[in-house]
């Protein structure tokens, strides 16, 4: 069994349509995928509608933009009930943190001499629910001052560089309860970024299980060999699930094909089994997994 849990489709910042993307899992070998979009569970239809037609095991989720102690965290939750209102009104927040800093990086592009629009941002991301600095880089690639998304980050967008503009995050530990109540499961994406500090620690990590963490994301990409070692201990102690992905953004990111790294189906086992025991808790109509 071949299980990729993160993946990215156009209804955020990857480049393949929610069909494309479950179409190219199909075709990439996988047994079950599972979509995560940024911040929304607008590309869940049209991938549910794939996944029945290819034959794949779907599982629906997003990743979810919080912040806990002033570092950023990316919080997969999968599963949740999306018509929650309290989720719903936090992924509207982030929403709208995302789409109104748009016109800050772009004022910041043009202080560099660049002529650059919105319009030239929505002609690039029409699909999109949760706008992002992807599409800013893919709007530079459109007019030509950049080659790739790559070097539009490295120039302009990443932290520290000339057009980097942050944005509103939701409470880690909030969003935790919140994704909870709608019959989620929560597991922090990608802990340790390649070039960030190696937060949250292991005091974190336990504090957050304490509070109704499932599971941490140990194989990515962005984690060197060293600390998926000290990640999967750190999980061992814990009790924590440990998953593997791609985090799969079409052409968007380069070196994150699709199962390029995957979760052991008894971690997906015991994955689905919280899942069930969340929703049965919230008394919610969470959506459970699309099977063949
Ligand atoms: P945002 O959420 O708008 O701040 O943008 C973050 C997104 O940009 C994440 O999904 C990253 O995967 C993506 N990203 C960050 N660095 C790069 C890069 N060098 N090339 C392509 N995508 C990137
Ligand atoms: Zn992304
Ligand atoms: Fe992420
Ligand atoms: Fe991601």
């Amino acid at each position: 069994m071949r299980i990729d849990l993160h993946t990215h489709s156009v209804a955020s910042d990857g480049t393949d349509t929610p069909a494309a993307l479950v179409e190219a899992a199909s075709a990439a070998g996988l047994d079950v995928v599972a979509i995560t979009d940024h911040d929304t569970a607008s590309g869940w239809v049209e991938a549910e509608e794939a996944a029945r037609r290819t034959g794949i095991e779907l599982v629906r989720g997003m990743e979810i933009s919080t912040r806990h102690e002033g570092v950023g965290v990316h919080l997969l939750a999968y599963l949740p009930d999306p018509g929650h209102p309290a989720l719903d009104e936090a992924l509207s927040k982030i929403l709208a943190g995302r789409n109104s800093r748009v016109p800050a990086m772009l004022e910041r592009l043009r202080g560099l001499g660049i002529a650059i629009e919105a319009s030239d941002v929505r002609r690039v991301a029409p699909g999109t629910a949760a706008t992002g600095r992807p599409h800013v880089a893919d709007a530079l690639v459109d007019l030509g001052v950049v080659a790739d998304r790559t070097e539009a980050f490295r120039r302009f967008l990443n932290p520290g560089r000339p057009a980097y503009v942050d944005r509103y995050a939701a409470s880690l530990l909030e969003t935790m309860d919140v994704v909870a109540q709608a019959g989620g499961v929560c597991v922090i994406a990608h802990p340790w970024g390649r070039h960030g500090p190696h937060e949250p620690d292991e005091a974190t990590l336990a504090e957050l299980t304490e509070a109704g963490l499932a599971g941490i994301e140990v194989d990515h990409q962005d984690h060197d060999a060293h600390d998926r070692e000290r990640l999967r201990a750190i999980a061992g102690n814990l009790g924590l699930l440990v998953t593997g992905s791609s985090d799969y953004h079409g052409m968007g990111k380069r070196d994150h094909d699709l199962g390029c790294n995957t979760t052991a189906p008894e971690e997906y086992a015991r994955l689905l089994e919280l899942a069930a025991a969340a929703a049965q808790r919230s008394g919610r109509a969470a959506p459970g997994v699309v099977r063949p």
